[in-house]
């Protein structure tokens, strides 16, 4: 079909308007499918105009590309609208190929096409199209859908028409990926919020939600935290196992929640912990009987399969503004009233904070766990978990894991002291000596012609934020004679995003120096996908709360997608965690995930097993994992 000269300036006038319309749509915040249908519809119907069409539709694909889902259809008054909305590629393999192989599918006469014939028979019910073109709509994940144009009338569809549709279908593309990208956003931060459990808050939320009432209602509002533990949980699990004991967690909470005054704030904290703040008269009577009706309530039987379950709860209490200043000082000073009543019995104690208990607790966490004590003797030790590089399953570096050899508790896991050794201020000695020891590894490793592998190292936030970390990692890249590249600094999203004008510059000290700096966790905290687009990382580590369910569990998949799409985007390095199954490994292959850790290749290990290990490997210096038989 030939088009005047004034038609083609017009056209191209009106489709560069368009795209302006789109952009500044596209650009808006509060961006969501349904505010974007309306934009979208008018697009088609210019589109129907410009191409001389009868219908125009936008249709996407599923993750694994083997559904088409109509998302849109304009159509002009002479036609009806598919009645078939989705097409399943078992069902239309040739259609399929055809529409995946080649930018513009362009068919001027659909009788006589097998790619075309091999749609479903009744998508062409009530409407007698003749021609059609379908130009792919290209996203950063690969081809996410398909912009179609057709017409009753036949039509020989010229080189020009298929550039205008291309066009056209670059324009959704910038549209779907951003729709994309904040479905993604949204779906991280209410899984960084969310008690996957129950539903209810979790820690991060409660946290956030509390203070912002603190910052706006000031030192007038009357707050008190309360720090709940169930009795009886040990003997709930082992009688109604795991199920059971999920089942009752999720009813404790929905009962809780309606016991409180409205404006209550919740979360479960840790297993069979709850966090409460509530606001209270300030007359001391008028409160405790309050509480105590809550308790007699609480004390009614929960039924889960048909058994009654009789429960009673010990808790702790810090007021805001008497006690504390934030969210985080109430939790740990109504935790430490709860520990302390918890010394006169382990039932139906309660207690209200006093200074005088956090004086006492410190001085038990220090005699009893003697942390300066452990380093002076040397009671700690590294272990180490390879990484292996996706798809060759090479070992390209370890993760140094630390341990404790307790003269009387035996071997501890970092889960029984780091959170102490926070506390009373042990972190950094701990980072500096396990720096250390990562080095003299590394320098070791080099002379065994082993100079390859790189050590990642956790550094817990306080101590990364400590203005004197980078002078100590110079000092060691003097002393030990290391390259930097090879010792890579893990810290996690929470290292405070409020603070972010110091972490960036710490981020940019430690990197100037050569250090590779890693996200560890990434996904469970505040605001992950802010923190990578504020700071320039090397490394991004998958959390294993979205790999452990990465087979079953669309929305993790999604999310693993979402991460390594960002990730790659931004010229980032992608390990996943705690990789256990050949089927997790090779769902995180197929996504292009570029290293895996976890008990599937190895647990952490002490160095005399992976050295040994590492250099009987029979490609010595390179280094093959044996895969484990499925
Ligand atoms: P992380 O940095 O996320 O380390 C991974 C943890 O997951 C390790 O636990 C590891 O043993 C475990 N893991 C690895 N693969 C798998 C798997 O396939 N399945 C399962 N279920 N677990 C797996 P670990 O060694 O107990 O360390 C716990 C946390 O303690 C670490 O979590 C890290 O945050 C912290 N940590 C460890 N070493 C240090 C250290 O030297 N300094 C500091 N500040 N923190 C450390
Ligand atoms: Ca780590
Ligand atoms: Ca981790």
């Amino acid at each position: 079909m030939k088009r005047s000269k004034e038609e083609l300036t017009e056209f191209i006038s009106r489709m560069q308007e368009q795209q302006q319309q789109l952009f500044k749509q596209a650009k808006q915040l509060e961006l969501t499918p349904q505010s974007m249908k309306t934009v979208l519809y008018e697009l088609c119907e210019n589109i129907a105009m410009i191409m001389r069409a009868d219908r125009v539709s936008i249709w996407l694909f599923n993750d694994d590309q083997t559904a088409l889902t109509e998302h849109l259809t304009y159509a002009a008054d002479s036609i009806a609208i598919p009645i078939v909305r989705e097409l399943n590629f078992y069902n239309a393999k040739l259609y399929f190929e055809a529409i995946t192989s080649q930018r513009v599918n362009s068919v001027d006469d659909i009788t006589t096409n097998e790619a075309f014939q091999s749609l479903p028979s009744n998508y062409l019910v009530d409407t007698p199209i003749t021609s059609l073109l379908d130009a792919s709509i290209i996203m950063s994940r690969g081809i996410g859908g398909l912009l179609c144009c057709e017409t009753v009338k036949r039509r020989n569809w010229t080189k020009l028409d298929e550039v205008f549709i291309a066009a056209f279908a670059d324009m959704l593309s910038f549209v779907f990926d951003r729709l994309n990208r904040l479905e993604m956003e949204n779906r991280v931060h209410e899984l960084a919020y969310t008690d996957l459990l129950t539903g209810i808050d979790n820690e991060n939320a409660f946290i956030e939600k509390v203070n912002d009432k603190i910052h706006k209602t000031g030192k007038e509002l009357f707050g008190a935290f309360l720090y709940m533990k169930i009795d009886q949980f040990t003997s709930i699990q082992s009688v109604l196992g795991q199920e059971g004991t999920k089942e009752s967690l999720k009813k404790i909470a929905i009962r809780l929640r309606s016991l409180f005054p409205e404006g209550s704030i919740f979360a479960r904290i840790a297993f069979d912990h709850f966090i409460i703040f509530t606001e209270h008269s300030s007359d001391h009577e008028k409160d405790e009987n309050t509480m105590e009706q809550i308790l007699s309530e609480l004390r009614n039987p929960i039924m889960i399969s048909d058994q009654k379950l009789f429960l009673t709860f010990s808790y702790g209490v810090s007021l805001y503004p008497q006690h504390v200043t934030d969210a985080y000082e109430g939790i740990q000073a109504a935790k430490i009233a709860l520990d302390s009543s918890q010394k006169m019995g382990n039932r139906k104690t309660r207690a209200v904070y006093e200074p005088l208990m956090y004086e006492q607790w410190e001085e038990e966490m220090h005699s009893e766990m003697n942390l300066g004590k452990g380093l002076d003797m040397n009671e700690f030790c590294l272990f180490y978990q390879p990484q292996v590089e996706s798809v060759t399953h090479k070992v390209t570096g370890v993760e140094a894991l630390i341990r404790w050899q307790h003269p009387e508790k035996g071997l501890l896991s970092p889960a029984a002291f780091i959170e102490i050794a926070e506390t009373t201020g042990h972190i950094t000695q701990i980072g500096e000596w396990v720096v250390s020891q990562a080095c003299q590894q590394l320098k070791s490793w080099e002379q065994k012609g082993l100079g390859a592998l790189t050590i990642s190292v956790n550094i817990s936030p306080r101590h990364f934020l400590h203005y004197q970390f980078p002078k100590f990692l110079y000092s060691c890249i003097q002393e030990y004679n290391i390259d930097p590249a090879k010792l890579i600094i893990e810290i996690t999203e929470n290292v405070a995003i409020e603070y972010s004008k110091i972490v960036e510059l710490q981020i940019q000290k430690v990197q100037n120096l050569g250090f590779p700096i890693s996200i560890d966790d990434f996904g469970t905290g505040y605001s992950a996908f802010l923190y990578l687009q504020r700071f320039s990382i090397q490394e991004v580590k998958i959390d294993r709360q979205f790999v452990t369910d990465i087979e079953n569990d669309p929305k993790s998949r999604a999310i693993v997608r979402a991460i390594l799409t960002l990730a790659k985007s931004l010229h980032m390095h992608t390990v996943a965690e705690g990789v256990e199954t050949i089927g997790q490994m090779k769902k995180l292959e197929e996504l292009g995930c570029f290293e895996i850790q976890g008990y599937y290749f190895s647990k952490p290990v002490p160095i005399e097993e992976l050295n040994s290990w590492l250099l009987a490997s029979p490609r010595f210096p390179f280094l093959y994992l044996p895969i484990p038989p499925a």
